[in-house]
């Protein structure tokens, strides 16, 4: 029997995280969101916006209000940016604060939108977002000690660089661009297909044995997630 493989569109919905503590704004915004396709968490203060953002489950934008409780905006923002996650984020702020607006975008955030705005504005700023994230404007990945730099294409554990073959590469940015997430070998073979020699399933498994036993002085594993495909992380083994 064929392995089964989530389809490629399961695997590419994206994930937004809005947090707004105004109740109605949220339930429009998360409805909306919903509605185009995206997967949406929703939290009402600070605090539950940095612990979300900080737990291993990513997100692909954040939409984040400055006024909220707990924890303001700016805090949630900071934190974030520190702990190196390079998520894009679109500020709210309110129509009078343009100090707020310079200070959210030193702080690291990719574009704000003034309230009261236009639905369908914000909707096509998320687009725009998730576009150039797709397109690797933050091409430089890391999971624990091991980073990957997408446009050196080049891996290294703390600095030192890792001797890679071009296929072991490939497979390796396959997985750093989607730290937490499964990729099939259907996605990783794509990856291979444009070199001249055939990839096969077996292949794909080679490559990943001799990943794991390069990378493993960073604390990152590959997992093998049985039918779908793996996983990088850096996650202690008892919490996996
Ligand atoms: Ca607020």
């Amino acid at each position: 029997m064929p392995l089964k493989f989530p389809t490629r569109e399961t695997l590419k919905i994206m994930r937004i995280l809005i947090a707004e503590d105004d109740e109605v704004l949220a339930d429009g915004l998360s409805q909306s969101m919903r509605q185009s396709g995206y997967a949406v968490d929703c939290v009402r203060d600070g605090l539950s916006a940095k612990l979300i953002l900080s737990g291993d489950q990513p997100f692909d934008l954040v939409i984040l209000d400055l006024g909220l409780p707990k924890m303001d905006g700016f805090s949630v923002l900071r934190s974030l940016r520190e702990s190196n996650r390079q998520v894009p984020v679109i500020i709210l702020t309110a129509r009078d604060a343009e100090g707020d607006r310079v200070k959210g975008l030193d702080l690291g955030a990719d574009d704000y939108m003034i309230k009261p705005f236009s639905l369908p504005e914000l909707e096509a700023r998320v687009r725009a977002l998730i576009r150039r994230g797709q397109c690797g404007v933050n091409p430089v990945y890391s999971c624990g000690a091991l980073t990957f730099d997408s446009v050196g294409r080049r891996a290294a554990i703390s600095g030192a660089t890792l001797e890679l073959t071009t296929r072991e590469l490939s497979v390796l940015e396959a997985l750093m661009s989607r730290i937490g997430w499964v990729v099939s070998k259907e996605q990783l073979l794509e990856r291979l297909y444009s070199y001249s020699e055939e990839a096969s399933n077996n292949a794909i498994e080679v490559y990943i044995h001799r990943l794991r036993k390069k990378i493993e002085p960073a604390g990152v594993t590959i997992r093998t997630i049985r039918g779908l495909g793996y996983v990088i992380d850096n996650l202690p083994a008892a919490v996996r």
